[in-house]
């Protein structure tokens, strides 16, 4: 019997994988919906991401950004999941966030998760500063030599009064809060380092491990409100696998629509889609993620560029974050991003369909509210300021206008919150503090899904830590 069925080996999922299998008393068996090998060559140079029309490793999705303005997401479909495909930058979230996240239910303050932020990664900068690692599987290092463009930005934040941040996953109070830093990435060698080589390669040999590619999960199957199993579609066969446990690891769209296509979400959508309803839960209800502005910029020929990774630097000012990438989206044009890390707009997810092989909608609302509007005009002023600060950089002559900047939200693929994380009381909540699905038994969701807050930063480095941390209850 298996005692532990892993849904999705993404980033979440192979670390859980790993860590549970730990234990040779633990069988574990992982159900993975891409390819378990891989094109190495491709996936791992960290200079690009994989994603383009012709990637074979990502989840597409359509979704309506904000009124009737629609766009396209991925995700990673493959071993490792989002975590082999993303741009590297392994931010840790801030006390601030955990500090909103632990009003939300007990358990999860900065002090509570700062274990798991050490145990998971192997800092080769600052190792030997206090609360970080130095033998976990992430490897974390920031550009030695940055390219001409990352080092004119930080120089252009020096200049406008801003402080440097040297580590960015320093203690809180450690540093000034806001200010411009070199980006802690999971990069190598000019190698990406996702969790499937970092966490799962190393475990499995072992015999309580198995691994399973190119298996869409379908359905959780259910005796009363207890998981029993899962159906499967495998090289186009339907199958059915029981275990004592299914954790859902499958990402904030997957997991969330795995959950709704089993029962488990609002009794109205599911009965209008013809889902006999398992128990109601307010999953989807609740969608975060950082909106994007994309201010695009010539370089002037006369001077040199370098494509490193894809961010070297970034500026922090609270709730905003610039970024200047350092690769190119379009021939000849460089663009500075600037995001709202805690807007206040929020979105939804349903389904479309109890077919699982139609995505489900993701209305993302971004900008709904006046406070993210005229925040992201204030970011893209300082935007600005700092571009003309640049000189290689040819900037542009006007700031965009309210009208431009409405209607060209971009998202940052940093979607969570689909399975909020809360109390039995929470109207809100669909799993607690240890990410079980209230509600039900053998049952958990252990993905970017569960974050009940925004989190101020990129999510790879919380991700992980939220697989390193279940783990622990799971064991
Ligand atoms: C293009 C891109 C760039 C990004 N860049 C960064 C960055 O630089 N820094 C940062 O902090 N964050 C970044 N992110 C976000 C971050 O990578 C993700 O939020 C995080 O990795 C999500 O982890 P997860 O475990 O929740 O889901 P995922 O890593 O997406 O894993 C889900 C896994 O489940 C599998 N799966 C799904 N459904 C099923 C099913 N039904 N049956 C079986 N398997 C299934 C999927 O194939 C996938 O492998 C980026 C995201 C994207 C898409």
């Amino acid at each position: 019997m298996i005692d532990t069925l892993i849904i999705g080996g993404g980033t979440a999922g192979c670390v859980l994988a790993a860590r549970l299998s730990a234990d040779p008393e633990h069988h574990v068996r992982l159900l993975e919906a891409g390819p378990v090998s891989t094109d190495p060559a491709a996936l791992l140079d960290a200079a690009r991401m994989p994603i383009g029309p012709e990637s074979p490793w990502v989840w597409r999705y359509p979704v309506t950004l904000s009124g009737a303005i629609t766009g396209n997401i991925v995700r990673g479909k493959v071993i490792g999941g989002s975590s082999a495909i993303n741009g590297g930058y392994f931010v840790r979230a801030t006390a601030t966030d955990f500090a909103a996240w632990s009003k939300e239910l007990d358990g999860w303050s900065f002090d509570a998760v700062l274990p798991a932020y050490r145990r998971l990664e192997r800092d080769h900068d600052f190792g030997d500063q206090p609360g970080h690692g130095t033998t976990g599987p992430i490897p974390v290092r920031r550009a030695a030599a940055p390219g001409p463009l990352s080092s004119e930005f930080a120089s252009a934040c020096a200049a406008l009064g801003f402080p440097l941040i040297p580590d960015l996953n320093a203690l809180p109070g450690a540093g000034p809060a806001d200010g411009f830093g070199p980006v802690p990435c999971n990069i190598e060698h000019g190698r990406r380092v996702d969790t499937g080589s970092a966490y799962l390669a190393p475990a499995l040999a072992r015999p309580n491990l198995t691994m399973t590619g190119a298996m869409l999960v379908t359905r959780i199957r259910f005796h009363g409100t207890r998981a029993i199993g899962v159906d499967y579609v495998h090289e186009g066969k339907p199958g059915a696998l029981d275990a004592n446990r299914i954790v859902l690891c499958a990402g904030a769209i997957e997991s969330a629509a795995l959950l709704l296509r089993s029962g488990i979400g609002d009794p109205e959508q599911l009965r209008a889609l013809d889902i006999p309803v398992v128990h109601p839960a307010p999953v989807g209800a609740w969608v975060s993620d950082h909106p994007e502005i994309g201010i695009d910029y010539r370089i002037d020929p006369a001077y040199p560029t370098a494509e490193g990774v894809p961010l070297e630097y970034v500026l922090e000012l609270d709730d905003v974050e610039i970024r200047p990438y350092a690769v190119t989206f379009t021939p000849y044009t460089q663009r500075l991003g600037v995001a709202l890390m805690r807007p206040h707009s929020q979105g939804v997810l349903r389904l479309r369909a109890a077919d699982p092989t139609v995505p489900p909608h993701i209305d993302y609302r971004y900008l709904s509210e006046a406070a993210d509007r005229i925040r992201l005009r204030e970011a893209v002023t300082s935007a600005r300021e700092i571009l003309h600060e640049i000189p290689m950089a040819r900037a542009p002559d006007s700031i965009p206008d309210d009208a431009w900047l409405f209607a060209n939200p971009a998202t940052s693929q940093h979607l969570s919150g689909t399975c909020r994380m809360g109390g039995a009381d929470d109207a809100r909540a669909v799993v607690d503090a240890r990410c079980d699905v209230h509600g039900t038994t053998g049952l958990s969701v252990v993905d970017l899904s569960v974050v009940p807050v925004p989190l101020s930063r990129g999510p790879h480095a919380t991700t992980v830590l939220i697989a390193e941390r279940v783990a622990e209850y799971l064991a």
